[in-house]
Formats: structure tokens, sequence, C-alpha cells
């Protein structure tokens, strides 16, 4: 059986709350024979600001390049809110994404039968929704020069942001994205705002182009960018995957994440190139939420998050599939049995901390496995 090396990163507050429960998790696979995992543990964000004054030291990037796949928690919080600018928490998660190339930012947004009424959409709207939004990481206005605020001498200043692609980089995005739809429904929806913007005139062509020489077999559309949001929130269910760049895939997959209810339900995978020689590709995994300082060291912290990232790295990274369908699985039957931690807390639900979940989880894992 191959050996799979993981790099656990926890982080601050409820980061390393939760990774103890992916930690359950991987400890089982590997007793059991059905994985072999080696985990390495580093420190990141203001953990590492706290031992060696950066955000994330040059051992653990090493470690991070030599692993198959980074397991990160969250960073950052109020204790760390006056640290220099450029070793800030944050700047451990940017370091890793950036020395890493991570360009391709998927985010599922799935909605289960029993937090259907926890959304704020309507039932029927939101119910049995399985959305995957893969947004550009790397590029697009968010790092393009000229990057700058200037003084125009007459009391007015100037900010530019640019705006800037090459065909290479809408290119490797959108196979990203077409392979993705292939694995699940067939059908892939390109966002860009063509009407007014050259870069979306490109993005459009590229992703045309991609699609006539690689993937006819998948139904390909082009929505514009501020009529796809409308849609996000209108009919949901038109959608498999939705490719698009940095900056509208920054705002488009807050707004899915939340027709699913709680930060606490939502994972993410950050992908890089394949490795031609290897074939195998840098990866990321980690939930959408922050290090939730409110409620850190409470045992209030929702598990599942962070659990479902570490199923999308079985799926994208170790070619798991199955297994990440039953831990994902796994996830549902706990929630249909009404067992919920206190941010997706309901009437006539019952009340399950950190650890309770995560044993919940395991719990119906080793029955669905069984
Ligand atoms: P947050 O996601 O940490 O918390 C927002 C709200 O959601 C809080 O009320 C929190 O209690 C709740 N919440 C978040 N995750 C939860 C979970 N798993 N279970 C239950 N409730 C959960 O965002 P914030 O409060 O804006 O930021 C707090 C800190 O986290 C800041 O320092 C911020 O910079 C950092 N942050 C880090 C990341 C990251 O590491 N990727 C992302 C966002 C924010």
């Amino acid at each position: 059986m191959a050996t799979h090396k993981l790099l656990l990163l926890p982080g601050d507050g409820i980061g390393p709350e939760v990774m103890a429960e992916v930690k359950r998790l991987i400890d089982w696979l590997n007793a059991q024979g059905i994985a072999h995992f080696e985990t390495e543990r580093g420190l990141v964000g203001g953990s590492a600001y706290d031992a060696d004054k950066v955000a994330i030291t040059d051992a653990t990037m090493a470690l991070a390049q030599a692993s198959d796949a980074v397991i990160f928690g969250a960073v950052g919080g109020p204790k760390w809110d006056q640290v220099p600018y450029d070793v800030r928490p944050e700047a451990g998660l940017l370091r890793l994404r950036k020395d890493m190339a991570l360009f391709a930012n998927l985010r599922p947004a799935i909605c289960y039968p029993a937090l259907a009424d926890a959304s704020s959409l309507k039932r029927e709207v939101v119910e049995g929704l399985d959305i995957m939004i893969v947004r550009e990481l790397t590029g697009g206005v968010y790092f393009g020069e000229p990057k700058t605020i200037t003084d125009l001498g007459n009391g007015q200043k100037r900010a530019i942001d640019t705006q800037v692609y090459d065909t290479y980089e809408i290119e490797r995005i959108a196979r990203v994205a077409f392979d993705l739809a292939r694995k699940r429904r067939n059908k892939l929806t390109s966002m860009e705002k063509r009407n007014v913007m050259k870069s979306g005139v490109l993005w459009n062509e590229v992703v045309t182009q991609v699609h006539a020489r690689e993937y006819k077999d998948v139904q390909l559309e082009h929505q514009l960018a501020d009529s796809g949001g409308m849609n996000l929130v209108k009919w949901p269910k038109q959608f498999d995957v939705i490719v698009t760049d940095n900056l509208f895939g920054d705002m488009l997959s807050d707004i899915a994440a939340m027709l699913t209810g709680s930060l606490g339900m939502l994972p993410s995978a950050s992908l890089g190139e394949v490795d031609v020689k290897t074939k195998k590709r840098k990866s990321l995994f980690e939930p959408v939420h922050g290090s939730a300082p409110d409620i850190a060291g409470k045992g209030l912290a929702n598990p599942i998050a962070m659990i479902a990232s570490f199923a999308m790295a079985l799926r994208y990274s170790f070619d798991m599939g199955d297994l990440a369908d039953k831990v994902d699985a796994a996830i549902a039957a706990v929630l249909a049995s009404g067992l919920r931690t206190a941010d997706i807390k309901s009437e006539g639900t019952t009340a399950a901390n950190t650890t309770q979940m995560g044993e919940a989880i395991l719990k119906e894992l080793q029955a669905l496995h069984g």
C-alpha cells in the first residue's frame, strides 16, 4: 500500500481543536490498514510567530513542499493583531499558497437535507444542493501590476489595481474545472464580464477553445458574473461546476457558501500543477472558516468543515474517492440523526461538543466501512 505524507498545520484558535478530530480519523484509517498516512506537524500563524517570530518558518515550508498534502486548520486572533504586517498570521497561509503555486481553489457548496432549514433561502431552493466553485487563486486583480496609490498633487489621489490574465492561466484553471465536471454531472458554467472587461473577453475565448479542443463531451455555458450571482441565489441547483477568476470567485464562492448555512460546514481545497515526473500535484486543504477566537478552547467548534476538507484530500490528492464518499455519507448520517454543534443547533436536535461530533462521525464511518 502506498504511503502518503501529510503535513498537519493546526494553526491558532479552534484550528487545533478541529484538527484533533481529523487526526482521530487518520489514526483509525492507519490502524485498520485502510490507508497508510505518515503525518508531520508544524506551526503556522500566531503560534509560529510566538515560537519563531515568523508566520511560518523555512523548515515548515520545506516540509509542506515535501508532503503529498497539507492539511491546514486556521490562523489569527486578537493576540496577534499588532504584530508587524509581514509576519501577521495570514502571511503564513499566503506564503504556502504562493510558494506551492496553488492556482486552483475548489469550494464545494453542499446542502445537507438535515440542514436545509438553516439556509436563509427556502428549503426547495437549497435542499440537495451540490455545486463546486473553482476560483483562480494566483492571478488577476489581486496580484496584477501596477498596483499603486499616487498623489496627484491637487488634493486628489489615484488608486490603480490591474486585472491581468495570460492564456496559460485561464487554460490551466479551465482544465481543472472541466476535469471536475466530468467526474460530477458533466456541466461547467464559466463566469466573467466580457461585456465590459478585456480580461473577460479573453477568459471567454480561452475557455471556449479549451472546451472545443479537449472537453467536447462536457456541457459548457457562459454567464456574466453579475447575473451568475443572481442565479446563484435564485435557482442554485442549475449549476454543477462554476469556473471564474480570482475576484469574482472570491465573492461568488462566499455567496454560494452561505446558501448552505454555517461557516462551520464548509471545506475547501487549493491545488497546484501536476508534476510531469511524479504525476502528483501540490495541494492544501482547509476549512473556509477562520480561527473563531470567540469560541476557541470551549469545545464549541464544529469539526465538520475540517473533516470534510480531509475528505477532499482523500478525493483529490489520493484518488480515494470511495473513502471520501463514505466520510461525506458519515457526516450526512450524523446530521440526519439530529446531532448538532452549537452553530447549527435547532429545536428538537441533540447538542454535541467538538469531540462528540468527531467521534460520532468516526463511528458512522466505521459502520459504513464494516
Ligand atoms: P471566523 O470564521 O473565525 O468566525 C466567524 C464566526 O463564525 C464566529 O462567530 C465563529 O465563532 C463562527 N465559526 C467559525 N468557524 C466555526 C466552527 N468551525 N464552528 C462553529 N462556529 C464557527 O472569522 P472571523 O471572526 O472574522 O475571524 C477570526 C480570526 O480568524 C481573525 O484573526 C481572522 O483574520 C482569521 N481568519 C483566518 C482564516 C484562515 O485561517 N483561513 C480565514 C478567515 C479568518
